[in-house]
């Protein structure tokens, strides 16, 4: 596998990023680290004359504490939220998930933004934002930004809405309110996830008081399963039955509409949700 040929742009600005995306349409493609959009290059499977790299754009980078949220920039690598010191102090189970995306070598240049962006349907963050309630900023050079959750964002199987020039620049996570813990599961037998689980659970007067369940991987898109949360609101914290919990990851299930596909058929799919939501849900409230 070769890399064809191609221009490399390295704007330092959103602004130009946009204006080099406009100069060459379809012709150019925006990239960050690479790990996807160059091994597609590599397979034929796409083809563009012009890459613009967007690590040099200084409001993608960083990661920062502002308004009760944690803001991370579009650019920063899943090895630098694993690592991060504020992450781990503000939202450590977002760096235990980050720790758990592929390998060491994609988490070293992969980015947040680039994950979302590609929107593989086989996504552990896209997934985790998804039970935490996350938006999205982007915009083009030259224009206000745009927020949107990341339900509305991830439209489906390597489709955002994102359109032409637009550039996906952080990611906006709230921290947990009080009484709350997330949790996140994974189950995969090659590179990428079959399926992934993310649950919120909200304590309060020993009862839960909010529940959130995120299923990811098994459908063509990460939903929330709201059948799920309902029928866990009001449990006793400490006990949780065994029956409850398997009717809600059966309810999950439903709600992920699974597919057949290379990690799995829809039936083994939907199992391994029931058996990911009771764990996962049980860890969040513990
Ligand atoms: C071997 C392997 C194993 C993996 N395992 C997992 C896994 O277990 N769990 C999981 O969730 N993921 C997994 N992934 C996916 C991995 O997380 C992504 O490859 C990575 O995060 C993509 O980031 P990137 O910066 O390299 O994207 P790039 O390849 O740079 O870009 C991907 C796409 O997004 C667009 N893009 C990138 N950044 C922006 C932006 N800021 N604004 C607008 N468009 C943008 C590009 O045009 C391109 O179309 C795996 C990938 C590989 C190769």
């Amino acid at each position: 596998m070769t890399l064809p040929p191609f221009d490399l742009h390295r704007p330092q600005s959103l602004e130009e990023a946009t204006e080099l995306a406009d100069r060459y349409g379809e012709d150019a493609a925006f990239y960050c680290g690479g790990t996807e959009l160059l091994l597609l290059l590599k397979l034929g499977f796409a083809s563009f004359g012009h890459l613009i790299d967007l690590k040099g754009v200084e409001e993608l980078a960083g990661v920062r504490s502002e308004d009760g949220c944690l803001v991370v920039g579009a650019a920063v690598t899943h090895r630098a939220l694993e690592r991060s010191e504020l992450v781990r102090e503000r939202l450590p189970a977002l760096a235990d998930m980050e720790r758990k995306v592929a390998n060491i070598r994609v988490r070293e240049v992969g980015t947040l933004g680039g994950n979302l962006c590609f929107s593989d349907p086989h996504s552990d963050p896209a997934t985790f934002l998804l039970a935490l309630d996350a938006e999205v900023e982007y915009r083009r050079g030259g224009e206000a930004a745009q927020r949107a959750p990341i339900s509305d964002f991830v439209v489906g199987p390597y489709q955002t809405v994102l359109g032409e020039g637009e550039v996906l620049t952080s990611v906006r996570i709230p921290e947990l309110p009080p009484g709350a813990a997330v949790a996140h599961a994974k189950f995969a037998f090659h590179e990428r996830p079959t399926a992934t689980v993310a649950c919120l659970a909200r304590v309060a007067d020993g009862e839960i008081a909010e529940a959130r369940v995120a299923v990811g991987s098994v459908g063509a898109r990460p939903v929330r399963a709201p059948a799920a949360e309902q029928m866990l609101i009001g449990a006793p914290a400490e006990e949780i039955g065994n029956g409850l919990l398997a009717e809600a990851g059966e309810r999950a299930g439903e709600a992920a509409a699974p597919v057949d596909d290379a990690t799995g058929s829809a039936e083994y799919k939907a199992q391994l949700v029931r058996v990911l939501v009771a764990r996962t849900f049980r860890e969040a409230t513990a």
